[in-house]
């Protein structure tokens, strides 16, 4: 085929042990999936179910590399959470069968302009501009399914210069990773490719150029990866 230009490149995370590389077509995120991080928000989690809302596919940023600080925003936050990557889509499937679509896991971070989410929410405007911007998906290697334990528990944490802050367990997570797929599953066809983002505990805060940031989850290989220095 013959194309105006050259397409952009395939956006892919590596793979633990592999050397073909994982190909990413869409992220979906989950919000508000932990009870600490809501009652941090201010909300009330009796009335906050989680949703769902996307990043940019070449948002993805790779273990140990460093990005710059994004433009537009005075206060970009960390947000660790659990990334599921998808390897056969499908359409309104039962959590039972979630488990048949993953292909494995990685430790991300949902980096958001605060400052624009809080605009956005004043106005009831889209979280697009503070979510949804280039480099806004620090993700980690991925370990496949059966390199790791169930994701249904262990601990889910980051440090920012090696200080604690944020420190959790999967377990609070409000949607489990089967009923995630399964909610997700009926809205849109999942297919080969699709990562998923899953919410972040409490202890989200900003970063600022020079940091270093380190996120782990448990029987994951952690993500590091740093906002360059402004000159
Ligand atoms: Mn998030």
């Amino acid at each position: 085929m013959d194309y105006l230009f050259p397409p952009e490149p395939t956006v892919s995370v590596g793979i633990v042990g592999r050397s073909e590389r994982f190909p990413v077509r869409r992220i979906y995120c989950v919000g508000h999936n932990y009870v600490s991080h809501i009652l941090e928000t201010g909300r009330d989690p009796d009335r906050e179910s989680p949703f769902f809302f996307n990043k940019p596919s070449d948002g993805i940023v790779g273990d140990r590399e460093s990005l710059p600080y994004p433009p537009a925003t005075a206060s970009l936050h960390h947000e660790v959470e659990l990334v599921v990557a998808i390897m056969q889509g499908g359409y309104e499937i039962p959590p039972e069968q979630a488990e048949d679509h993953i292909f494995g896991y990685a430790v991300g971070v949902d980096l958001t302009r605060r400052d624009l989410q809080q605009v956005a929410e004043d106005r009831s405007l889209p979280w697009t501009a503070a979510k949804a911007f280039d480099r806004s998906a620090p993700c980690g290697l991925l370990t496949p399914k059966g390199g790791c334990p169930q994701m249904n528990a262990g601990q889910i944490a980051l440090t920012v210069n090696d200080r604690p802050r944020q420190d959790a367990d999967l377990g609070e997570m409000i949607w489990s990773v089967p009923e995630i797929v399964s909610y997700l599953s009926r809205m849109f066809e999942l297919k080969p490719g699709d990562l998923v983002f899953t919410g972040t505990p409490s202890g989200v805060g900003f970063v600022l150029p020079g940091d270093r940031i380190e996120a782990t989850i448990e029987g994951l290989t952690p993500l590091r990866f740093s906002i360059e220095d402004a000159d």
